[in-house]
């Protein structure tokens, strides 16, 4: 079985670890559920942006709260 890849969250018609995809397969890829995707390397990444991005917020929130 082929592995299902995460889009990439910058480049189009790229996925997530560096893999190109054809136009088809990107539209196809954007449906999927996270928990069906199998490539760790995608899972992994995106993993590691989903705990940067909550950091920004975080940050984001203290620099509201200290201007406030
Ligand atoms: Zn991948």
């Amino acid at each position: 079985m082929r592995r299902r890849h995460m889009v990439s969250l910058t480049q189009d018609k790229q996925t997530l670890c560096g893999h190109s995809a054809t136009e088809q397969e990107f539209r196809r890829m954007k449906m999927f559920p996270d928990r069906d995707i199998t490539c760790k390397r995608c899972l992994k990444l995106y993993q590691a942006h989903l705990e940067k991005s909550e950091v920004k917020i975080d940050s984001n929130t203290h620099l509201v709260k200290a201007r406030a």
